[in-house]
């Protein structure tokens, strides 16, 4: 027996079980078309939705702002300035999606972290929507507040559970990601604005998944329900749509300025690094200029979902390109993959904790970077293996 034992006990557990992650390696930048372990196959999971990530624009941007600032910011940015790079990100951003203001963190992670422990504490209540990202859950225990789950994007039942709790907390805030990463599905954000308002509780929407998607060329979800100005926060994160890293929190220029203070990641870590910086910049560039990009996105993702119901297949109840391939059990999700892979078709398993068990799923993530020509072949691919496997 020795220290390291227990945990070569759970890795040969989930090995057991279908629920070890293997992490594929790649030698090519994102995009629709990608060089994994050494073979070409066609990208069917990765975040890129715009197909920003090895864009001409956002490269050149990056290379041209190593060139003026170096590499790094040096420390955090209290203690050693700031760049007016990530001044300018920020001003950019919080334009961009019609917000009084914006803070930037390293990651969406650190921004749920740094941003919901900075807003509640011990004697507060944060009503949280249960399928809500590990990031927002983690921020959630951290803040030591209480937490009261309210039933998946029911309104109704968030405004029950408030009315439960009413004389118990002095502050409050009610949380959600705005589109779920898994399931693909939209919050009710304008029931939860009014319920917030009406009740006079902070309200956070996490638009990790819908910044770059939904809203007036991408603006996101605020724009998407026209709730500019009402929604205290957006929580997001420049790693998804806009293909680069980087956390944001845009909204009400008081909740900024606190973040500002007290928000510990933006306190205690390093800023984002000038090339990543400048790149987001380029990104809106992009988005403000045309939103060519975001409507190939809808076009690519629409017919792909059609098609794939038409197949045969259950795609879940996802209102965005987010595509998840309902399977069930992890072990048949882990199956297909490797089938597809076989084919040329990179589509990673998905399974618990990531989603509940017997929900695992392959969850495809459809590309503004994907030609027709990608998706039929996907789109064959998928059949062939699904009809394989006996799904169906
Ligand atoms: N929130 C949600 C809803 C997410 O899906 C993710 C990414 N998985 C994050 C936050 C974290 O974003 P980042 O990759 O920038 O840390």
């Amino acid at each position: 027996m020795n220290r390291f034992d227990w945990m070569r006990k759970e890795i040969s557990n989930l090995k057991s079980k279908g629920l070890f992650t293997n992490i594929r390696t790649l030698s090519s930048p994102q995009g629709a078309w990608l060089t994994v372990d050494g073979k070409e196959v066609l990208n069917f999971c990765s975040n890129n939705y715009l197909g920003f990530a090895n864009h001409p624009r956002l490269v050149e941007a990056a290379k041209n702002a190593i060139d003026t600032y170096g590499v790094g910011p040096a420390a955090v940015r209290t203690i050693a300035g700031t760049m007016d790079l990530h001044n300018q990100l920020e001003e950019r951003i919080a334009r961009f999606k019609g917000a009084e203001a914006a803070i930037t963190f390293q990651s969406g992670f650190s921004a749920n972290l740094g941003t919901i422990q900075a807003l509640v504490g011990k004697n507060d209540v944060i009503f949280s929507d249960e399928l809500n990202h590990a990031s927002i859950i983690d921020g959630c225990r951290l803040s030591g507040a209480r937490i009261v789950r309210y039933n998946h994007c029911d309104p109704n039942h968030l405004e029950l559970v408030i009315k439960e709790n009413e004389d118990t907390f002095k502050r409050a805030l009610i949380i959600t990601d705005g589109v779920f990463s898994m399931d693909g599905d939209i919050a009710p954000l304008d029931r939860l604005h009014e319920i917030a308002d009406g009740y006079d509780i902070l309200l956070a929407v996490d638009d990790a998944h819908g910044e770059g998607v939904l809203g007036k060329s991408g603006r996101g979800i605020v724009d998407h329900f026209g709730l500019h100005g009402k929604v205290d926060l957006e929580i997001g994160t420049f790693s998804k749509a806009f293909g680069v890293i980087g956390g944001v929190v845009a909204g009400n220029a008081t909740i900024v300025d606190w973040l500002k203070q007290r928000g510990r990641p933006f306190l205690f870590s390093s800023a984002m690094t000038v090339p990543d910086v400048a790149a987001c910049v380029a990104a809106i560039d992009i988005l403000e200029e045309s939103d060519e990009y975001v409507q190939r996105l809808w076009k690519n993702a629409d017919y792909f979902k059609s098609e794939m119901k038409k197949n045969g297949f259950d795609i879940g109840n996802s209102k965005t390109p987010i595509t998840p391939i309902m399977l069930g059990e992890a072990p048949l999700a882990q199956e297909m993959s490797r089938e597809l892979f076989d084919n040329g078709i990179f589509a990673t398993p998905i399974g618990y904790p990531t989603v509940p068990k017997g929900k695992a799923r392959i969850r495809v993530m459809i590309s503004a970077a994907h030609s027709k020509h990608d998706l039929d072949q996907g789109l064959e691919q998928f059949t062939a293996a699904g009809k394989k496997l006996g799904v169906i």
